[in-house]
């Protein structure tokens, strides 16, 4: 599923690829996905147009278009963009194609369908209106930002807490288990039984396992050896110890951990 990373790999392809076209035509293959705008309505926003610049925050993706308004798009469980040019590199369950002057498509393929596509005229209000906490890569979430937004969820467990969208946006299931793995804490662990030393340790390594997902365009393959992503499935062993990953349901969502390495 995308997370913060895969978002924002998306949003520099976008940026490469897509910028300062003249957009010629917009289909919609799945008018569902769409949110709060109809299919007409945003076909003329879009068509004509350029896209100017591009925007994230956690796991939605913002493309400004000359007008001024933003489309807006979310990849749910399965979703990624694709620039192609003929029609045998189009994506099997593209939702939306986009159609510029230079006779290439961009493509937002989402075969799950658990996305969605809109328009806004305001990202601020749009954040403040899904209820979206910080961005967990923006310079304001600080240190002292997120231990007051854990204040709030103190009787959760800390997976839980780092996946609630409402606390800070952008990191899932998967980011959330590099982040404890590397912080040695266990997922289930209730956030207010977290040390102070603890609480630092897990804020330093949220920013830095995001930004070296980043910098490893969010390829496990390309992730350092001690991280535990490319691990995380039933046979799965430690990259530490080697000793075989506990798997565990938390907030319905499968977390896997270590049980020598994560003992906090
Ligand atoms: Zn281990």
């Amino acid at each position: 599923m995308p997370e913060l990373p895969d978002v924002e790999v998306f949003r520099k392809y976008l940026n490469a690829t897509s910028l300062h076209q003249k957009i010629r035509e917009v289909k919609f293959h799945d008018r569902g996905m769409l949110k709060g705008i109809s299919g007409p309505k945003l076909k003329s926003a879009l068509e004509g147009q350029s896209f100017r610049s591009t925007d994230r925050h956690g796991k939605y993706l913002f493309a400004e278009l000359e007008s001024g308004s933003w489309l807006v798009l979310h990849f749910g469980m399965t979703g990624f963009l694709k620039y192609f040019k003929h029609k045998d590199k189009e994506p099997p369950h593209d939702r939306l194609l986009v159609t510029f002057s230079n006779g290439y498509h961009l493509a937002y393929d989402c075969q799950r369908k658990l996305g969605e596509i809109g328009l806004v005229d305001d990202r601020e209000v749009f954040v403040t209106e899904r209820d979206l906490g910080l961005d967990a890569l923006a310079p304001d979430f600080n240190l002292a930002a997120f231990k007051k937004t854990l204040s709030r969820s103190k009787r959760s467990s800390v997976k839980s807490a780092l996946m609630n969208q409402k606390r800070m946006a952008g990191i899932g299931n998967v980011y959330s288990d590099e982040i404890l793995f590397q912080a040695e804490i266990r997922p289930e662990s209730r956030v207010k039984n977290l040390a102070e030393e603890q609480l630092e340790k897990l804020f330093r390594e949220l920013k830095g396992v995001l930004r070296r997902a980043i910098q490893c365009r969010a390829q496990p393959e390309r992730f350092p050896r001690s991280y535990i992503i490319p691990h995380r499935r039933g046979d799965g062993t430690c990259p530490s110890c080697s000793r075989r990953l506990e798997r565990k349901k938390i907030s319905g969502r499968s977390a896997y951990y270590c049980t020598r390495c994560q003992s906090g």
